[in-house]
């Protein structure tokens, strides 16, 4: 239905392609998650966050589950059961407006809206690229508050570079790695001619969007030991030099529980330094120093990075932690 008809149409009666089954607020107020129940009763999570600005960022996923199975991330644990419509992504926007409304105690404008939530957005491009359309068109978010993140499905990148149509967002590449073995032991997707692909695709992107250089970022979850060592900051300083001038974002990690049979909920991670944290996970967070470390010899290096504020990790909303059980009822 056309978006502009249902916006007259919910005047009189609200409407939309999912029903929230609950939704949980994180101790510090900062952060919200959703689970909304589709039309098929599939179960998806979203998120919003309360951003630097003071105003909110919404979190959408593209997908019920994930298929591309990252070691590191709640969702890959899940499988993939099927792609969202474009409906479904632009009213997961629609219904925390709605909150928001209702709330008048909240700040109501939301700034940005995230594909960072279940599942890999290229790998439902035509939905992904329809909902960004509608937001464009009938939101006041420009393509420059709006990010699509990818675990860089390298068919769908070069497409991006090729389609017209496709708008001028910010995309971010989940990277966590440029040393290739470490990349392919944390990712399934990856192969051995990923990274040079990779930075060929890079190298393309920046040429054609020069103006829009700072568009593009490179996502690093930090992995205690596993990618976060003098070793694996070396091969990201060689990789940033190749491509050129780079953002690369720092990822705290999150901690996932092993075992998907957890529903959406308080997470257990509810000391942030005791040493049981992260039980049941083969990863732990960096530890502060090997993170500061990082962190530092890529900046003495002249590579531009950032590091991620963690929100809602309370509430299970953080990067890589949203999981639906499938048989909630
Ligand atoms: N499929 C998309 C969106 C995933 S979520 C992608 O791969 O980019 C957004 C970011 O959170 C990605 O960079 C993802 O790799 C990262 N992420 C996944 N699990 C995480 C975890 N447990 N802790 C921190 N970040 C995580």
């Amino acid at each position: 239905m056309p978006f502009l008809m249902r916006e007259r149409l919910d005047e009189k009666m609200p409407w939309l392609a999912l029903r929230p089954a609950h939704v949980l607020e994180s101790v510090k107020k900062d952060t919200y998650k959703a689970v909304v129940t589709l039309g098929d009763e599939a179960r998806v999570e979203t998120v919003l966050m309360h951003n630097a600005r003071g105003q909110w960022t919404v979190c959408v996923s593209a997908q019920v589950g994930c298929a591309m199975a990252c070691t590191f991330c709640a969702t890959g644990k899940m499988g993939f059961t099927r792609n969202l419509i474009s409906d479904e992504i632009v009213d997961q926007y629609r219904f925390w407006k709605m909150f928001l409304h209702e709330r008048p105690k909240l700040p109501e404008r939301i700034s940005n809206v995230v594909f960072m939530g279940m599942g890999e957005p290229l790998a439902n491009y035509d939905a992904v690229k329809l909902a960004i359309q509608e937001l464009l068109k009938h939101t006041d978010l420009g393509p420059t508050h709006i990010t699509v993140s990818t675990v860089g499905l390298l068919p769908m990148l070069r497409k991006i570079l090729k389609d017209p149509e496709w708008p001028a967002v910010r995309l971010a590449v989940s990277l966590h790695s440029a040393d290739s073995e470490t990349r392919k032991a944390m990712m399934p997707t990856s192969f051995d001619t990923f990274l040079e692909e990779l930075m060929v695709w890079t190298k393309e992107y920046f040429e054609k969007n020069e103006s829009r250089r700072r568009h593009l970022t490179f996502e690093y979850v930090m992995l205690s030991k596993i990618n976060d060592t003098e070793m694996h900051a070396e091969a990201l300083i060689r990789f940033a030099r190749r491509v050129g001038k780079v953002r690369i974002n720092l990822i705290p990690y999150n901690f996932t529980p092993q075992n998907s049979k957890r529903i959406a909920g308080p997470a257990r991670n509810d000391s942030r330094s005791d040493s049981g944290r992260q039980a049941g996970s083969v990863y732990r967070d960096s530890l502060s120093v090997d993170f500061t470390r990082f962190e530092t010899l890529l900046k003495e290096a002249g590579v531009t990075v950032m590091r991620r504020r963690t929100m809602g990790d309370d509430i299970a909303a953080a990067c890589g932690q949203l999981i639906v059980e499938k048989t909630l009822s």
